[in-house]
């Protein structure tokens, strides 16, 4: 060991913590990076890699049914469960590698094993290493929190599991109605699994606009996911055939497969900062200043661990800022502002920007632009979708605050409305932009009085 073994040990080789060694590698600088998993993180190995090639998967339940109502006659089909996962896994270690060699590339040194801090400038490895450098990145993401107040939640599993099980149930239970529960609910129904949704709201996603949840509700159901607002598992108890999940409304589910998907929380286990004097909040989270910075100078996290906005870009730019800032020449901070989001369900859910309450609650005068429709695939498929769009404006300086998008594709369009709005956009200025006919998109050009009305009529 000596005083300056690297200039940068990054614990953890997810999306924030490689972007952050292979760029400050790029710099120049002398770098580590500690990993006792698969490189790449939770977002290639068992997140939205894997999770939006299952919904991709899922989708052809509905492009075969579809495609009946545009003249094709298409035969028996059926689902090959195995064959996804092993094309997935093909998938996923082609990107880790990807990984690996990037980091290779910008000189990057990989270290396989669990590290801890033992000071300010120095990591303990398991295999009984210490090392040192002047500056420490944690960037060890988060974890699934199953909700351990159940008894007997240990016979869940949680998103960590659910991309591998080794055969495809044919009853699951999901608990919980966040990002997590609702994309699993509508991929494995349209997988042909008999889903349940349990969750103690009254609608799924909270935090989401209240519209938007209630589309998804709507959506959902009509997909054949069972939907049970309003509970919470008792416990769950192992059954002759799978387990059963006892209600507080002293119902009992059947279910082979119970996937918990109750949140996460910031991955410091282990990690020995309360030991050293890192400033966490009660939940974990390392708390970090602008610069990602935390109670120690020389040390800094980024991504997930922070419980700042945990989404993959935003980890990656965090990784990127505190490397340019600390090895480059451009020291700069994330903004926080105008943050997109998908939730790939079926339809998708976009949406960037404030909420139709939150903006209430911030500006005295704000005006809602919406739509609701059918989507022209759904003329001839017969399916009975709906699209809906709402456009959150403040009414004295008409700038646009908030998109919130449901249906096909809604992820691809909420990109594109965000650049709009961290641009500053007005409503004047959605209006002067020529539509794109025919394309769902189109409305948000076409959006021409506030409709209040519309949205009564449309999801009570
Ligand atoms: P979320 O925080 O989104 O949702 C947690 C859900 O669990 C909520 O429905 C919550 O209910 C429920 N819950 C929490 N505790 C309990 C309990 N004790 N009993 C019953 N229900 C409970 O977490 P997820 O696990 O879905 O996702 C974790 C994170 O991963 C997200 O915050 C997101 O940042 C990220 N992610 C992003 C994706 C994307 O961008 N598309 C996809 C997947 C994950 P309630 O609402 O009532 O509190």
């Amino acid at each position: 060991m000596s005083a300056t073994d690297y200039d940068l040990i990054v614990i953890g080789a997810g999306s924030g913590g490689v972007r952050a060694a292979r760029v400050a590698g790029g710099h120049g600088a002398k770098v580590a990076i500690i990993e006792d998993f698969r490189v790449g993180g939770t977002c290639v190995i068992r997140g939205c890699v894997p999770k939006k090639l299952y919904v991709l998967a899922s989708r052809f339940h509905d492009e075969f049914e579809d495609a009946r109502g545009f003249g094709w006659r298409t035969g028996p089909v059926d689902f090959d469960w195995g064959a996804l996962v092993a094309a997935k896994e093909k998938e996923i270690t082609r990107l880790s590698g990807l990984y690996e060699q990037t980091l290779a590339k910008n000189g990057v040194a990989l270290i396989r094993g669990r590290a801890s801090l033992i000071g300010p400038d120095s990591v303990a490895l398991s295999d009984g290493r210490n090392l040192r450098a002047p500056h420490i990145l944690i960037a060890t993401g988060g974890a699934p929190a199953l909700a351990p107040s159940v008894p007997g939640i240990e016979h869940a599993i949680s998103s960590n599991e659910v991309f591998d099980l080794p055969v495809l149930p044919k009853r699951l239970a999901i608990i919980g109605s966040g990002y997590i529960a609702v994309e699993f609910a509508s991929l494995f129904v349209r997988l042909g699994v008999q889903t349940t949704l349990l969750y103690r709201a009254g609608l799924p996603l909270r935090g989401f606009d209240e519209d938007l949840r209630k589309h998804l509700a709507i959506a959902l159901a009509q997909s054949g996911v069972d939907l049970r607002p309003g509970v919470s598992p008792r416990r769950i108890d192992k059954s002759a055939t799978g387990f059963n999940v006892t209600l507080d409304d002293d119902s009992v589910l059947d279910a082979d497969i119970v996937l918990a998907a109750t949140g996460r929380r910031p991955a410091t286990n282990g990690l020995g900062l309360d030991k050293i004097g890192v400033a966490m909040r009660d939940n974990g989270a390392i708390i970090v200043d602008a610069q990602s910075r935390t109670s120690i100078s020389s040390i800094y996290a980024v991504g997930d661990v922070t419980d700042r906005i945990n989404l993959t870009p935003v980890a990656i730019r965090e990784g990127h800022a505190f490397a340019d800032s600390v090895f480059g020449s451009t020291p700069r901070i994330v903004d926080y502002d105008n943050v997109a989001s998908a939730v790939f369900t079926t339809p998708e859910i976009g949406a960037v920007g404030l909420s139709e309450t939150a903006a209430s609650e911030r500006f005295p005068n704000i005006d809602i632009f919406e739509t609701a429709f059918r989507p022209m695939r759904a003329t001839l498929s017969g399916r009975s979708e709906r699209v809906y769009m709402k456009l959150v404006v403040n009414a004295d300086s008409q700038k646009v605050l908030g998109a919130h998008l449901f249906g096909p594709e809604a992820g691809e369009m909420i990109q594109l409305v965000a650049v709009a709005l961290q641009m500053g956009a007005t409503k004047q200025d959605f209006d002067s932009t020529m539509a794109v006919h025919p394309t769902m998109a189109e409305e948000l050009v076409t959006l021409r009085t506030p409709d209040r009305q519309l949205r009564r009529e449309q999801i009570t």
